[in-house]
């Protein structure tokens, strides 16, 4: 049999960061003393009144489909949520509910572009937005910004890239994988700009509570109704409530866009889980008080890597203001992130993610989502391999 694959499934690039953790997880599998630094997803459990809300659900027969943008209940939390944090007024139906915070972006892309259409995406960017416009048959337009500005793209850069085919830009503050958080004056500016060319926003806000050295975001969308209705804001309970494996994001949009996401996700994956959404009303419904504690574990780890990582002969190190990354500078090593990466797991059994995959080779990713111990033993490494190179 000659098997046909798309033209689109063909253009794809494999996961990057899922390949070196697989690749990590079976050396740690067969034995090895493997030290991680590819998380994408926090190392503390779900919260215990989480759990048991799904539970409860799943224990009285919650099991069938629901509406397949998600059940009104949290719809409701969510589009309150919006009001009480952010000041933004959406009605329930402008809320989709969907399967992760990367299933929100996807549905946004298919149902905002199409062949011809450009997508600006500043780099270093989530490996998957590019992915998803090119599946879409739109073109990624990628702004490249470096670590000498935080890794934010400039008002200047923005305007230059518009062109009468730009759909959409994507904006991801606090950003995955710099950490990297754009003030509340850069966004209005970005803003500002898609609104004169009209051009729709992507603002992915999953990262919206992971936050330090005071650092403050504000949406996008709430700059003025003008700016809400060029914003589409995408969100999930992946990574302040640490359920990545739950499946379960949301999204706020204009009407006319919302009612489009939920005709695409009508025909493609219907409702997320049902007991999962149960879980997301108790999520945004109930305590937060775990949120500080993780805070304060992921900013004392970051505050060390910083500090030991620009102790490291050959790496610099810009600090995160947000999410739980860090962005080192390799480009002294001489070596290609790939290269890089490869053989810090190969000579010490450290796993980071090479920033190729983000668009940024002078870079690795690596994730302070495990233990201060881990932390401490995987830089001693880092700090050896770096030596040997030298
Ligand atoms: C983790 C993440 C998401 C969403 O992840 P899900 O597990 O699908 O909810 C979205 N955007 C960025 C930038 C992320 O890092």
């Amino acid at each position: 049999m000659n098997y046909k694959i798309s033209k689109a499934a063909a253009s794809l690039s494999p996961s990057l960061t899922l390949a070196i953790d697989a690749k990590a997880k079976a050396m740690k599998a067969a034995g090895e003393d493997v030290v991680g630094f590819g998380a994408g997803e926090p190392d503390f459990d779900t919260p215990q009144h989480i759990k048991d809300a799904a539970a409860k659900a799943l224990a009285a027969g919650f099991t069938k489909y629901t509406p397949s943008s998600g059940i009104p209940e949290l719809r409701e939390a969510i589009a309150e949520k919006f009001k009480r944090e952010n000041g933004l007024n959406y009605k329930p139906s402008q809320v989709i509910v969907s399967c992760g915070g990367k299933h929100s972006c996807f549905n946004v892309i298919m149902a905002t572009c199409e062949a011809g259409d450009e997508v600006i995406i500043p780099a270093p960017y989530w490996l998957s937005y590019p992915e998803m416009v090119k599946l879409a048959g739109a073109k990624p337009v990628v702004l490249q910004t470096s670590d000498k500005t935080e890794f934010k793209v400039t008002p200047l850069q923005l305007r230059a890239a518009i062109t009468p085919n730009t759909r959409l830009f994507i904006l991801n503050s606090p950003s995955n994988p710099t950490g990297s958080v754009y003030s509340p004056d850069e966004v209005k500016a970005l803003g500002d700009i898609c609104v004169e060319k009209n051009v729709l926003i992507m603002s992915d806000e999953i990262y919206e509570q992971l936050l330090y050295d005071n650092a403050k975001v504000r949406s996008v969308a709430g700059f003025s109704p003008e700016h809400q209705a060029h914003t589409v804001i995408v969100h999930g309970f992946a990574k302040a409530w640490s359920m990545t494996g739950w499946r379960l994001g949301f999204l706020a949009a204009p009407e006319p866009i919302a009612r489009a996401i939920d005709a695409v996700q009508s025909h493609s994956t219907s409702n997320p889980t049902s007991f999962a959404q149960k879980g997301g009303v108790a999520a945004l419904t109930g305590p937060q008080d775990h949120l500080p504690k993780w805070l304060a574990e992921f900013d004392k780890r970051r505050r060390f890597a910083h500090q030991k990582l620009n102790s490291i002969p050959g790496i610099s190190c810009v600090n995160a203001r947000g999410a739980f990354y860090l962005f080192p500078n390799i480009s002294e090593t001489r070596l290609k992130s790939s290269d890089f990466c490869a053989k810090l797991l190969e000579a010490e059994k450290v796993a980071a993610v090479p920033g190729i995959a983000f668009g940024a080779d002078d870079y690795v990713r690596l994730s302070y989502a495990t233990s201060m111990a881990n932390i401490e033993k995987g830089l001693e490494r880092i700090e050896r391999f770096c030596r040997s190179l030298a």
